[in-house]
């Protein structure tokens, strides 16, 4: 058995409704038992094109199904639930992501567990710790509660991996005007940064570690400014806990 963290999100029609179906087409199928879940979290939606604010909230479940397989069922209750494939970020009634499958790493053409995001998503760490604070990241030997805690200081030090080609000048003074508790610096600099974005494929940067995290937000969608700012936007959106699920 394996002991799996699943993501929720929704920000289409009658979210908590479309959360309590899935849920029981989840906990109705054989090979899966939902042991737990989080409180229910309004946050403001992240990128562009998102739409209305999301409704959040994690579970845990156990499984006998290999990776894949869950990952399958997941997107066959989404389509149940009327989600739209296509642009990614784009509004939608559920979107389920594969959090954490017990402390293994995962990479697969189809599956990247951890989650990549899972680490700085306020919305994902916030309903996570509720149910799962002591659970350690893989990658990053640290509990989430630890994890949490840093995104939380400040000034946050950010570096770019590993310089500064990927953002122009007018991109980095307007990150620092909208945040105003970050500061940036490259990798170049003497600075020593708390986490590090990587932007560009052609950017060599480190392996993940526990002590300067990086994300690698190569795939998200978007030129490098709003990716950064989608990124800061994700660690500073304090989700708001709205009820118990
Ligand atoms: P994000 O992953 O940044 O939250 P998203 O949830 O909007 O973005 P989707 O359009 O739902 O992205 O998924 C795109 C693809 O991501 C899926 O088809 C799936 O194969 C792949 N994927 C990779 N890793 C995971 C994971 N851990 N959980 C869910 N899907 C994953
Ligand atoms: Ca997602
Ligand atoms: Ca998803």
């Amino acid at each position: 058995m394996s002991s799996v963290w699943i993501g929720w999100g929704a920000n289409v029609g009658d979210a908590k409704s479309a959360f309590d179906v899935a849920l029981s087409q989840l906990d109705s199928h054989p090979q899966i038992t939902v042991l737990a879940r989080s409180g229910l979290y309004r946050t403001a939606a992240v990128g562009q094109i998102a739409g209305d604010a999301f409704l959040n909230a994690v579970c845990h479940v156990t499984t006998s199904l290999a990776p894949l397989e869950l990952l399958d069922e997941l997107q066959s209750v989404e389509l149940s639930l009327g989600r739209q494939r296509g642009v990614q970020w784009a509004p939608r009634t559920l979107d389920l992501d594969l959090l954490f499958w017990d402390e293994q790493v995962i990479v697969s053409p189809r599956l990247t567990v951890p989650h990549p995001a899972a680490w700085y998503r306020r919305f994902v760490l916030d309903p996570l710790i509720e149910i799962a604070s002591d659970l350690k990241h893989p990658q990053l030997g640290v509990t989430l509660a630890e994890l949490r805690d840093r995104l939380r200081v400040r000034s946050l030090q950010v570096g770019l991996a590993p310089h500064w080609a990927a953002l122009c000048e007018s991109s980095r003074i307007e990150i620092t005007s909208r945040f105003p508790g970050v500061t940036l610096s490259t990798t170049d600099d003497n600075a020593t940064p708390t986490l590090l974005l990587k932007l560009r494929h052609d950017d060599e940067s480190p392996t993940i570690s526990s002590d300067k995290p990086i994300a690698d937000l190569t795939a998200s969608p978007g030129e490098p400014l709003q990716k950064v700012i989608d990124f800061l936007n994700a660690i500073h959106d304090e989700p708001l806990r709205v009820s118990d699920w």
